[in-house]
């Protein structure tokens, strides 16, 4: 499957992501996963990448462009993928465009998470991630902890708070998805290419996309 995953912070897109890439082989590609391992690897992208994502802001679309162009086209994007936190403005779409039409790459469609917002603020404050870079697994110390608090079931890192996830970070990245990302599912409706779902469930997103892929 080729799909965009469309929604806020903490909409779910991550999670979404990982049970789609279960069923098919399909990768999951999040900018935000790419680049945070670049920060933490201390790359030159990770540097100029780290105060706008500290901030709550997006890192400029010339550089995330840049990102996309090399790894969709790498071996593992030909059975299919599922963009994860890309595209999040109007030009990286209209990139994306021109760059599927160049690796001749299809889209199946887009899909828009849509989740209240008080249930998303909720949902951001409570999560906690693994700070190793190769692992990045995500807990909610409401609703899904890890087994030893504060430590990740997977690798044995320790799971953190991300910089971006303080209430203050965590206002501006809403506002900022309101104004640069959200424009995006007019864009995509207009193309006939929006499948917006209530999000309120993880489970309930994938059994929707895999009946509207055909697959389910
Ligand atoms: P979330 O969806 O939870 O906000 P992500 O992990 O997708 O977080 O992204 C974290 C940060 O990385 C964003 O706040 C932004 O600074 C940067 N980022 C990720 N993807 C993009 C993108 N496509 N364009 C610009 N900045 C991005
Ligand atoms: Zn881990």
């Amino acid at each position: 499957m080729k799909l965009i995953l469309l929604g806020a912070p903490g909409a779910g897109k991550g999670t979404v992501a990982k049970l789609l890439t279960k069923i098919d082989g399909s990768v999951q590609i999040s900018t935000g996963d790419i680049l945070r391992g670049a920060v933490n690897a201390g790359t030159d992208l990770g540097k100029e990448a780290k105060a706008y994502m500290d901030a709550g802001d997006l890192v400029p679309d010339s550089l995330i462009m840049g990102i996309m162009e090399e790894r969709l086209q790498e071996d593992d994007c030909k059975n299919g993928f599922l963009l994860d936190g890309f595209p999040r403005t109007i030009p990286q779409a209209e990139a994306l465009d021109v760059l599927l039409d160049k690796i001749g790459a299809k889209l199946d469609f887009v899909v828009n998470l849509d989740v209240p917002r008080d249930v998303i603020y909720d949902r951001l404050t409570t999560r906690r991630t693994c700070e190793n870079p190769e692992c990045q697994a995500i807990y909610n110390v409401k609703s899904m902890p890890s087994k030893v608090e504060g430590i990740c079931d997977k690798c044995g890192s320790k799971t953190v708070q991300r910089a971006d996830e303080t209430v203050e970070a965590i206002s501006k990245r809403l506002d900022t998805y309101d104004e640069m990302t959200a424009p995006l599912a007019d864009f995509y409706d207009k193309k006939g290419q929006l499948f917006t779902v209530v999000a309120t469930s993880s489970d309930k997103v994938v059994e929707e996309v895999t009946k509207k892929l055909g697959i389910a």
